[in-house]
């Protein structure tokens, strides 16, 4: 079944040519015992690697049952070592990390036999070697005989066809030796048993034929095989590792060497500590940004003012420009109107705009501040005198209008000194504000009547204390055109029409709130404001001064043109005409809303010519995005950093795959003498480096869930805020599949290298 002809093979080696099988041919049958004799050199072992599947020849041709194999794939040399051959070596070629059973069940498991029944196979060939006993040694832990039974065990495990054994007894004593060839003896009755040997005493006493080599050539052979048998054909079954086998493979030869794979695995893991601290940092600085925003910047209104940049800030000065050089060389002047620049939008802030702002969705926007330059006319009585509050005494600041909760932006932004929020509801009711550090102008506990030298002054005793607002037409008097205060306070203080307020709370800006920096004061509600605004536009006063080209309080005529309109538009304002407000702030509920409140605004713009378009200012959105932009710079720049780590430790774990390679090169001999393929061996390393990086990443990650407690404790005495750096989790998977990668990419090209190692010479590998 077996058959060579004029097989032929040399090595050159530094330009001698070492002829190694000179023109062999010889033909097998289909069992019996062959022995192979010869001098040292002579091309024995050649032969049986070319036999093999190991080795090819240079020339002649090797027919299995009558097929030429001159035109087998490297994968049909693999499928034929496993299925056909079994390799005995002189120097046992055991794996000895594995134990005995798994090494004999090695060849099966390439062949991809179902593990119950490479078992019993395995457990099968070891009782036939007498040594089923010893399954569960490591072969370190063995006899040179009883390994030499393990290797005639792994040999004859799968039924190969054909054993090759390469001077299996010349490590032995002599009473094993014999034991062994009894073992080959009885194996050639079904098989072909080649066996090379020096003891040409034991190759008669057992051998049905003998071949004598001398300088590559066959010089004698004690019975010819000349009538030839039935040629049936020949048929492989292909062998393949999968990666689940090479993982268990690597898993095994890394429990030998806990410590090496720990200190690769931690050395391996700095590069994935770092990045993941600083994707933590960045994380949760991210969020402590986000929610402070929230906090903070949820209060903040959208505004919309008379004038608005229409562009991109950062373009404004180069489109101002557009097209002038500076310094030009020549002695001209441009005329140049800044008022006209297109890129200042003026918003024409309508009934309409007002009404549509006005009709937002309560669930989004939570309340609405309008800039108003109404004057304030009140009234306080002292001792028994009534006098005016002159807005130099005091100012008056308007709480937005609420659409929703009565006194929500009063109990976000102040604290409360005296009185509360819940019992000052009536629209009347006023705040007295004080400093941030509770201090009050003297004027003003003055106006209150009380001592303005005492040290220290109750908040309470501001309770309770009334002002009256006094409408256009109490307040002023008419004196033939020109209008002038009513010289009567006490009537006006009196008057029906008075608006009597009450000091219902004495509040202090909060730390936290975006009103800190206000002036103290009395602040007034909104809705007292559009009340008094719908009565004042229907003043005598405002009647006149619309008919009048006069300032009706100061007889002092207005200029001609826009100019005076201008001047006139002021002074109706000023006197409470002022249904139109210059400007808008409109307060979202939250953070979140904000984005359906733009798009609401958004959808007035739409189909609107451009001179008719709002254009808001959204002072968060400019915050926050400055915020996040330069966070996530920092991020970019720290992480591309800490990746220089990563290609170190790649590198790294490329010298280790390396020298492993080297340390298992007879391994991988073994193996593709076993039927590993080339790829399989390279699987074996992949998953060798495998195993590293998914130890290294999860050290790496363990490692830097255990820093960020201190790393938090530290920046929380630094910057006294809380869990600054939190892992993400969709963060943690990546980094331990980068890190994965990055050790695989390390280990490619030695295991590459390794899969591409000759399996004749690893195998002779020290
Ligand atoms: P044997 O097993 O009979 O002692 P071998 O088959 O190992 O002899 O070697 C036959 C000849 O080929 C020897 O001269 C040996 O030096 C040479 N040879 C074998 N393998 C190689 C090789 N890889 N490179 C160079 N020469 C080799
Ligand atoms: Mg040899």
């Amino acid at each position: 079944m077996l058959e060579l002809k004029e097989i032929r093979k040399s090595y050159n080696t530094a330009g001698f040519i070492q002829k190694a099988l000179d023109g062999v041919s010889v033909a097998f049958p289909k069992s019996g015992f062959v022995a192979v004799l010869g001098p040292s050199g002579s091309g024995k072992t050649t032969l049986l690697n070319i036999i093999g599947g190991l080795d090819r020849a240079d020339s002649g041709e090797m027919y299995l049952n009558g097929t030429p194999t001159s035109g087998f794939s490297q994968t049909e040399w693999d499928a034929y070592r496993n299925n056909c051959i079994g390799f005995v070596f002189q120097s046992y070629n055991l794996i000895g990390h594995l134990t005995v059973a798994e090494n004999v069940e090695l060849g099966m498991v390439l062949s991809g036999l179902s593990l119950s029944k490479r078992k019993k196979k395995a457990k099968e060939a070891l009782e036939k070697m007498g040594i089923g006993e010893h399954a569960n040694k490591k072969p370190g832990q063995m006899s040179g005989g009883q390994m030499q039974r393990v290797a005639i065990a792994r040999a004859i495990a799968p039924d190969p066809e054909i054993i090759l054994a390469d001077e299996p007894t010349g490590a032995l004593d002599s009473v094993t030796s014999e034991q062994i060839m009894d073992i080959l003896k009885e194996l050639s009755k079904e098989k072909l048993v080649i066996m090379v040997t020096h003891n040409g005493e034991l190759a008669d006493r057992y051998a049905d034929r003998i071949l004598r080599f001398k300088d590559g050539r066959l010089v004698a052979d004690s019975a010819a095989e000349t009538e030839k048998e039935a040629e049936t054909g020949f048929k492989l079954k292909k062998t393949s590792m999968s990666f689940l086998t090479a993982l268990r493979l690597s898993l095994k030869n890394i429990f030998t060497k806990k410590l090496k794979t720990s200190l690769t695995a931690a050395g391996a893991s700095i590069g994935i500590i770092g990045i993941s601290l600083i994707l933590a940092l960045s994380n949760g600085f991210g969020m402590q940004i986000d929610s402070f925003q929230a906090r903070t910047l949820g209060s903040f209104p959208i505004t919309v003012m008379q004038t608005a940049v229409a562009v991109d800030p950062s373009d404004l000065m180069s489109a101002i420009n557009e097209g002038l050089p500076r310094y030009p060389d020549v002695k001209t002047v441009y005329p140049f109107d800044r008022s006209e620049s297109n890129l200042l939008h003026r918003n024409v802030l309508t009934d309409e705009f007002v009404k549509y702002v006005e009709a937002a969705d309560r669930s989004i926007v939570r309340g609405l501040a309008y800039g108003r330059s109404a004057e304030i006319n009140m009234l306080y009585e002292t001792g028994g005198t009534v006098k005016r509050v002159s807005s130099s005494d005091l100012s008056v600041s308007l709480l937005p209008l609420e659409f929703g909760k009565v006194n929500s932006f009063l109990n976000d932004d102040y604290d409360f000194m005296a009185g509360d929020g819940k019992s000052s509801v009536a629209k009347t009711d006023i705040f007295l504000v004080i400093d941030p550090r509770n201090r009050l102008d003297k004027n003003i506990i003055a106006l209150f009547g009380l001592d303005a030298d005492a040290e220290t002054i109750d908040p309470e005793s501001f309770i309770g204390k009334e002002f009256k607002l006094i409408p256009n037409d109490v307040w002023y008097s008419d004196n033939g055109g020109i209008f002038s205060v009513s010289p009567d306070l006490n009537a006006a203080y009196a008057s029906d029409a008075a608006i009597t307020l009450r000091v219902a709370a004495v509040v202090r800006g909060k730390e936290s709130s975006r009103v800190t920096a206000m002036n103290e004061g009395f602040l007034m509600r909104s809705e007292l404001m559009e009340d008094l605004i719908a009565v004042n536009s229907q003043s005598k006063i405002v009647a006149a001064q619309k008919d009048a080209n006069v300032n009706v309080r100061t007889g002092m005529p207005f200029s001609e043109g826009a100019a005076g309109e201008a001047m006139k538009n002021r002074a109706l304002a000023a006197l409470g005409d002022d249904v139109l407000p210059s400007s808008v702030y409109i307060y979202p509920v939250n953070f979140d809303a904000k984005e359906q409140v733009l798009a609401y605004l958004d959808d007035y713009n739409a189909g609107k010519e451009e001179a008719d378009r709002i254009v808001y200012t959204d002072m968060a959105a400019t915050i926050s995005s400055l915020s996040s932009n330069i966070l996530n710079g920092i991020t970019i720049v720290l992480v591309v950093f800490s990746s220089i780590s990563l290609v170190v430790s790649s590198i790294m774990i490329g010298i280790i795959t390396y020298s492993s390679v080297i340390e298992r090169t007879r391994e991988i001999g073994i193996l593709r003498a076993l039927g590993a393929r080339k790829r399989d061996i390279c699987r074996v390393f992949n998953a060798e480096t495998f195993i590293t990086g998914v130890f290294a990443g999860l050290i790496g990650i363990v490692l830097s869930a255990l820093a960020t407690i201190p790393a938090n404790a530290i920046l929380y005495k630094l910057t006294e805020l809380e869990n600054v750096a939190v892992m993400n989790p969709f963060d943690t998977v990546i980094l331990v599949a980068v890190c994965v990668l990055t050790s695989v990419a390390g280990g490619l090209i030695p295991a590459i290298i390794a899969a591409r190692k000759d399996p004749v010479a690893a195998l002779r590998a020290e």
